[in-house]
């Protein structure tokens, strides 16, 4: 990292006592430019500290897995500025690009992306084959991963034998499995049943009280209040970005423990 980085990100840090992570300007994403041409990000402005729950909601369509890529260094925008922890990411090339996901960002997508031949273990472990990290240190960090989304009794099962909500807390444990600080999450919600969702739901909260910054990307209202910030998208634009009273929270977990005493009741 050459000096004039070091002295960016020390600049850009600060934001009030809050640590600004996720730094962007005017970013716009063009598919297919000349022909055809989509402008799915069309000049969005985005500041996101660590720490921080967020959500970005939009309609199928308006940008949002788009600017998922962008935020997890997926793929790059066509022109504006991303500073992560105030380095310019745009600078990179793909290797640098990759060391940043693998040391910074869990990601969990709506299909879930496991290995359908192997176990949840091995589903675990793979990534952390690739990234050179030894084979007793995998599995240690594998075990623990899954039995922090409570599936330490599924090990040894496969996908097709796990439903879809045990599937989806595989592929958490797969995210979280070297503790980044940061989780993006697009609909990973979206093929769930209700219950499997609010697990999924609480599993992230737990991840943001710990201290991490999670950034969920849906298309659901619901879904969407139980971030501490919402963040709408339409049409490749940030529409709204608004703040929210955490007792939206509270009352769905009273709710549901009431749910449950009314079930011990029955
Ligand atoms: P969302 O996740 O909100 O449904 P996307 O970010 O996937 O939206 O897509 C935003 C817009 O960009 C849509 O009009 C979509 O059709 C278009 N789009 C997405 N990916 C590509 C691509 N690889 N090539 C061309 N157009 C794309
Ligand atoms: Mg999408």
């Amino acid at each position: 990292m050459g000096s004039d980085k070091v002295l960016e990100r020390s600049e850009a840090l600060e934001k009030g006592s809050e640590k600004v992570l996720i730094q962007i300007e005017d970013m716009r994403k063009i598919y297919n430019p000349g022909e055809n041409e989509v402008h799915a990000l069309d000049g969005v402005d985005l500041t996101i500290c660590e720490r921080e729950f967020v959500a970005i909601i939009g309609h199928s369509g308006s940008g949002k897995s788009t600017l998922m890529n962008m935020l997890g260094c997926l793929d790059v925008p066509t022109t504006g500025t991303y500073l992560l922890h105030g380095i310019d990411v745009s600078d990179m090339d793909d290797d640098e690009l990759s060391d940043v996901r693998n040391r910074e960002i869990g990601f969990i997508f709506q299909g879930f992306n496991l290995i359908q031949n192997l176990t949840a273990v091995e589903n675990v472990t793979l990534p952390l084959i690739y990234r050179g990290v030894g084979k007793k240190e995998r599995e240690e960090l594998a075990l623990r991963a899954l039995e922090k989304v409570g599936l330490s009794h599924r090990l040894d099962h496969k996908p097709a034998q796990m439903s879809g909500g045990q599937q989806q807390r595989v592929a958490i444990a797969r995210a979280i499995a070297q503790a980044p600080p940061i989780i993006l999450a697009d609909e990973p919600t979206g093929n769930l049943d209700s219950n499997s969702t609010m697990e999924i739901l609480q599993i992230l909260r737990e991840l943001h009280s710990e201290g991490r910054t999670v950034i969920l990307i849906t298309h659901d209202n619901e879904i969407a209040e139980q971030a501490d910030r919402v963040i709408k998208i339409r049409d490749g634009k940030i529409v709204s970005d608004t703040r929210q009273d955490r007792m939206v929270s509270h009352d769905l977990e009273i709710n549901q423990e009431k749910g449950m005493e009314d079930e011990k009741n029955e």
